[in-house]
């Protein structure tokens, strides 16, 4: 991908679960215009591939760090090491999640605590490995991938629809913590994106998620990128504490 428009020329970031699916499409599009930036992934090899591919296709520094977001020393680990490598975090963005869906009656204790470690404590973990850094320089942009089944809940994700709506919570009071030290946090919610945390979806609740999508159509990645690279850039100085939806309408709030 490539971009004339160099809105983060300067610019460090860390996308966590950025070696696939809307976290890459993420980390493409902030690399095309002009960050340098850390794919976070818990498998290193598949964040090495795609950093140096990232790195060919944008001229950028791109380097991969091995995370499990649930771990809290691997996540302060992480931001040690893009400090040390580019001197500082502007950008965070707390992509990477899990599914594990069952009905409750039948959802394992470990699905609940998997998905709540992973996509809520996660990014509790990771703000906090770069929230001093940012809030030394008096700036930074953190954007919080939650879910429309955290806005509307959706059977079947009780665990998944916790942590993505505790997310919004989250962003909303870090939102609040921060706002005064140049550091702005969002949330984008994501409607049904083809990836491969998809792929196993029944497909009576694809059609059923279609047919509660008004524009009928199931969204990209870089749909998703090109609203969290706004809510990452300079232009959204003024926007704190929101929660974009990015989802063909289904969610209107
Ligand atoms: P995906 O294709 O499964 O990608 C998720 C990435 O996160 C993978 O690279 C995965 O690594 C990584 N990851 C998983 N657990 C991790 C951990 N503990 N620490 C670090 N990285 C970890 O999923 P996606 O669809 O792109 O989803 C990205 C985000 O968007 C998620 O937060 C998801 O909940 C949210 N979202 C997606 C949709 C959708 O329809 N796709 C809708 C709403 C919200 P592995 O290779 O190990 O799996």
């Amino acid at each position: 991908m490539t971009d004339s428009y160099k809105p983060f020329e300067g610019r460090v970031a860390i996308v966590t679960g950025g070696s696939r699916g809307i976290g890459r499409a993420i980390a493409e599009l902030l690399a095309a215009r002009g960050a340098d930036l850390a794919i976070a992934d818990v498998r290193l090899d598949g964040a090495h591939a795609t950093a140096e591919e990232i790195a060919a296709q944008s001229g950028r520094r791109v380097i991969a760090v091995e995370v499990n977001v649930a771990n809290f020393e691997m996540t302060q680990t992480m931001a040690k090491t893009v400090v040390d490598e580019f001197g500082k975090v502007d950008i965070l963005v707390n992509n990477a999640g899990i599914t594990r869906d069952d009905l409750l009656m039948r959802m394992k204790e470990s699905d609940w605590d998997d998905v709540i470690n992973i996509n809520l404590k996660g990014a509790w973990n990771c703000s906090k490995a770069v929230i001093r850094d940012m809030m030394k320089k008096r700036y930074g942009r953190i954007v919080n991938i939650s879910s429309v089944s955290g806005q509307a809940g959706q059977a079947g994700q009780t665990n998944y629809s916790a942590s993505k709506a505790g997310l919004i919570g989250f962003t909303k009071a870090l939102a609040r913590e921060v706002a005064a030290r140049g550091i702005n946090v969002n949330a984008v919610a994501p409607g049904f994106i083809p990836t491969v945390l998809t792929d196993d979806l029944p497909e009576d609740l694809k059609t059923s998620i279609l047919a509660a999508t008004p524009m009928g159509r199931m969204g990209t990645p870089a749909e998703i990128a090109y609203a969290v690279a706004f809510l990452a850039s300079d232009e959204a100085a003024y926007i704190t504490g929101q929660i974009l939806g990015v989802d063909g309408g289904m969610v209107m709030m």
